[in-house]
C-alpha cells in the first residue's frame, strides 16, 4: 500500500495514470481469452486504491465514498472495467460496520495490505434474486461450527477471492417476519477446499461469475458476522455503497461513450462536413451529456450524504437509477453518432456496450429501485 494524495486532482492523476498503462487492446485481448484482469487489479491494490475506504487504523487509506465513487468512474470512464475489483472497495464495509473486534483487527489489515482478497458476496440463489427473503441456503449449529448447506449464483469473483461473504438462512422462513433469520458468514475459501465447489457461469461479456455449492461447509464459530439471525439489515446497510460506486461505474461508462462518440464524429465526414456538424448526431450526445451529468450531481449528493454518516437510502437509489439510465442513453447516442464502427470489435466500444448494460440489473434492478422509492421515500403501497 503507496497511498499518497494531497488532493482530489492529483489522486485521479494517479489513477488515470494506471488505467493509461492498460489500453483498449488489453482489455480486448482478455475480452477474447475470457481472462481476468490480474495485472490490473494488482497494480490497483499495491497503489493503495482499493482500499481507501478501510480506515488508517487498519492500513487502509481512510477516505471516504466521495473519493471512492471518483476513482471508479475514471476506472469505467478510461475504458476499463472496474466490475472486476470493485467489491474490494465495499464488502469490507460489512466486516467493518458489524464484524467483532478479531474480525476487523485479525482480517482488515490483511486486505488493505492486498493479502487477502475480500472481493466475494454471496447472495443471489437460482430461486432468489430480487427478493434476498427467500434464500434457502442454510446455516446450522453443530457444536462449536456452523454447517453451511446450499447453492449460490451469479457470485462474482470467487475465484480471485480469499475470503467470501454469505448470507444463510440460520431459521426457518417466516411470512410475517420475512427478513428476520438470515445471517452473514465471513467464509475462508481454502478452509473450505472439498466441501465448497463452483462452476464458472459463461456470460456475454467478461465477468467471472460462479455457481457456488456449499456441500456442509464446516465454519468455526467465529466466522458469523455480527448477531445471529440479522444479518438481512448488515446486507442491506452495505447496499447503499455497493449502489453509489455501481452508479458512479455508470457514470463513467456514460462518459467513455459521449467521448469516444464525440471524437470519432469529430473526425469523420460524410456528404463534406464532419458527423459531428449534423444535429442530429450531436444533439442526442448532448442530451446523454446532461443525463450524465444529472446523475452525477445525484451521485455526489448520495456520497456525501454517506461520508456524513447519514442513512443515504434514497439518494443511493436515485443515483443507481439515474446513472444506469444516463449510461444507457449514452450508449444508444454513441451508437447512433458512430455508425456501423461501433459494432467492431476493433473500435472497443462493443465490448463497452456489452459490459455496461448489467448495470441496470445488478447488483439490483432498477425496478426493485423504484419500487424502494415508492414504498420508503412516497409511502405508497408495496406490490410484494
Ligand atoms: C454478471 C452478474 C454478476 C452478479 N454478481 C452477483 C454477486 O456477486 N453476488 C450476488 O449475490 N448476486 C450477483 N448477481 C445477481 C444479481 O444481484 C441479480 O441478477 C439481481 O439481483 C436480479 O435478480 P434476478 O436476476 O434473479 O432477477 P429476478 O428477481 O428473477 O427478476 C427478473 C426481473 O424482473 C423484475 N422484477 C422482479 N421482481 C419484481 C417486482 N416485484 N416488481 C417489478 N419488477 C420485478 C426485475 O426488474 C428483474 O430485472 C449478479 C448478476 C449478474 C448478471
Amino acid at each position: 500500500m503507496t497511498l499518497e494524495i494531497n488532493d482530489t486532482k492529483d489522486m485521479l492523476r494517479a489513477v488515470q495514470h494506471i488505467c493509461g498503462s492498460f489500453p483498449d487492446d488489453y482489455w480486448s485481448r482478455l475480452d477474447a481469452d475470457g481472462a481476468y484482469p490480474q495485472e490490473f487489479v494488482d497494480e490497483l491494490t499495491r497503489a493503495g486504491w482499493l482500499s481507501i475506504l478501510i480506515p488508517e487504523e487498519y492500513g487502509g487509506g481512510g477516505l471516504g465514498m466521495t473519493e471512492a465513487s471518483l476513482i471508479l468512474e475514471e476506472i469505467n470512464k478510461s475504458g476499463a472495467n472496474a466490475a472486476a475489483c470493485h467489491a474490494q472497495m465495499y464488502v469490507m464495509g460489512t466486516l467493518l460496520r458489524h464484524g467483532s473486534a478479531t474480525q476487523r483487527s485479525h482480517w482488515l489489515p490483511k486486505i488493505a495490505a492486498g493479502e487477502t482478497r475480500l472481493q466475494a458476496f454471496a447472495v443471489t440463489e437460482p430461486d432468489a434474486g430480487s427478493d434476498t427473503t427467500r434464500i434457502s441456503t442454510t446455516a446450522r449449529r453443530d457444536g462449536s461450527s456452523w454447517v453451511l448447506s446450499g447453492q449460490k449464483t451469479f457470485i462474482s469473483r470467487v475465484e480471485q477471492s480469499d475470503l467470501m461473504l454469505v448470507l444463510a438462512r440460520t431459521r426457518p422462513y417466516d411470512a410475517g417476519r420475512r427478513s428476520h433469520g438470515l445471517s452473514v458468514f465471513l467464509v475462508d475459501i481454502a478452509g473450505a477446499r472439498g466441501t465448497l465447489h463452483w462452476t464458472k457461469i459463461p456470460l456475454m461479456f467478461n465477468h467471472h461469475s460462479y455457481t457456488v455449492y456449499f456441500d456442509d461447509v464446516r465454519l468455526p464459530e467465529e466466522a458469523l458476522v455480527g448477531q445471529q439471525d440479522n444479518g438481512f439489515r448488515y446486507i442491506l446497510d452495505g447496499m447503499n455503497a455497493e449502489r453509489i460506486l455501481v452508479a458512479s461505474e455508470a457514470i463513467g461508462d456514460g462518459r467513455y461513450f459521449i467521448g469516444r462518440a464525440a471524437e470519432y464524429a469529430s473526425q469523420r465526414e460524410t456528404f463534406g462536413k464532419t458527423l459531428a456538424s449534423n444535429q442530429g448526431v450531436s444533439f442526442p450526445l448532448a442530451h446523454a451529456y446532461a443525463s450524465v451529468e444529472a446523475a452525477s450531481l445525484a451521485r455526489n449528493q448520495a456520497a456525501e450524504a454517506f461520508d456524513r454518516g447519514e442513512s443515504p437510502g434514497s439518494h443511493a437509489n436515485i443515483a443507481k437509477l439515474l446513472a444506469s439510465e444516463a449510461s444507457g442513453e449514452a450508449a444508444r447516442a454513441a451508437v447512433r453518432a458512430v455508425g456501423g464502427m461501433a459494432f467492431s470489435v476493433e473500435f472497443g466500444m462493443e465490448r463497452k456496450l456489452r459490459e455496461a448494460q448489467l448495470l441496470e440489473i445488478a447488483p439490483v434492478s432498477n425496478n426493485l429501485v423504484l419500487s424502494y422509492l415508492a414504498h420508503n421515500v412516497l409511502h405508497l403501497p408495496r406490490s410484494f
